[in-house]
């Protein structure tokens, strides 16, 4: 039995770096399953796998998966309660953000970081483009950071085209499995041209791939940093989807109304209506930041919200 890394799969065929770095076909053992998820794809990239070596055909069998901490997941839109793993494994998120050119919003971040507390997935939060800004939205951007780190995120401030503070996020995705999101024109591939020159290419060639179609659903790749690391490049993580948790649970994944709603009358209060809410209180104190808890209250009361049934209706 020989232990490694899955670091692309086609649906079928998976290429799995092995531990002495050589890169061997895999296909799965018949009969491997995860337990509890029903998904169209049971390993994906960033999976530690342990497989045979079939010396006539020269290719590796899977027939182990190491236990995830973590994987990305999306269910898919119709009822067929399928999901499809879209990574697993992750390390770093970096989420990048731009104040203006083009603006991210505040729910924005605020989704996203949904999410990845739902994943459990440590998410960085770059603030990308300081070279444009001028002193307003200085200003904005040290208020926002503030925000974030007083909530315990990790914030830093870069220009990617300057290559300022850029070798500190390459030094953070040194042997990690990283993942870069954010809005179309933030500077990704920019700052991942800075990484890596190589990666850039690569990460262009997966996405004209994509656009003829075909593959779309089940393909995905993980690409080694020169320095160290992975990028994963997968269509459906830039903005990792939509919360995929039950609603009455929505304050669980914003750390710091979690940790106030101790502190509430009621202990199955939403945080919305009811009197002498702790959350409520401490939004008016200042104390929670008005655009959290406006998130929150958005998110909440969103129909769009691909919230999973309420937890009453199942027990
Ligand atoms: P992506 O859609 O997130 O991959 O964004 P791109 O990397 O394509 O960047 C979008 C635009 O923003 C390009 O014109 C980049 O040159 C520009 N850009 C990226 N990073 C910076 C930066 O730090 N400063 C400035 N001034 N422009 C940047
Ligand atoms: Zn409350």
């Amino acid at each position: 039995m020989a232990r490694g890394l899955v670091i692309k799969s086609t649906g079928s065929w998976y290429t799995v770096l092995t531990e002495s770095k050589k890169q061997l076909n895999c296909k799965i053992k018949g009969k491997l399953r995860i337990g509890g998820i029903r998904t169209t794809n049971p390993i994906a990239v960033g999976d530690k796998v342990e497989y045979e070596y079939q010396e006539n055909e020269k290719i590796g069998v899977i027939n182990k998966i190491h236990q995830r901490k973590n994987y990305i997941i999306r269910r898919s839109i119709n009822l067929s309660k399928q999901a499809h793993i879209i990574a697993a494994n992750v390390d770093n998120a970096f989420l990048i953000i731009t104040i203006a050119f083009p603006e991210t919003s505040t729910q924005f971040i605020d989704r996203f970081l949904v999410s990845a507390e739902a994943y459990r997935i440590p998410v960085i939060l770059i603030f990308n483009k300081e070279d444009l800004y001028n002193g307003e939205q200085i200003i904005y951007l040290k208020k926002l950071k503030d925000i974030y780190e007083n909530i315990g995120y990790n914030c830093l401030t870069i220009s990617a085209i300057n290559e300022k503070n850029t070798e500190i996020i390459r030094d953070l995705c040194s042997g990690k499995i990283n993942v870069f999101a954010g809005n179309s024109g933030v500077g990704k591939s920019t700052l991942i041209n800075v990484l890596d020159p190589d990666l850039k290419l690569k990460t262009n060639e997966i996405s004209e791939y994509h656009l003829k179609g075909k593959h779309t659903t089940t393909f995905s790749e993980m690409l080694e940093i020169k320095s160290g690391g992975y990028i994963i490049d997968t269509p459906g993580i830039k903005g990792f989807g939509f919360v995929d948790i039950y609603k009455e649970e929505l304050y669980h994944f914003f750390p710091e109304i979690f940790k106030i709603s101790k502190k509430c009358k009621y202990n199955n209060c939403s945080h919305i209506h009811e009197p002498s809410c702790a959350v409520i209180e401490a939004v008016k104190s200042g104390q929670i930041s008005e655009s959290r808890y406006d998130n929150y209250y958005y998110i909440f009361m969103d129909e769009d919200s691909r919230y999973r049934p309420s937890l009453k209706a199942t027990k």
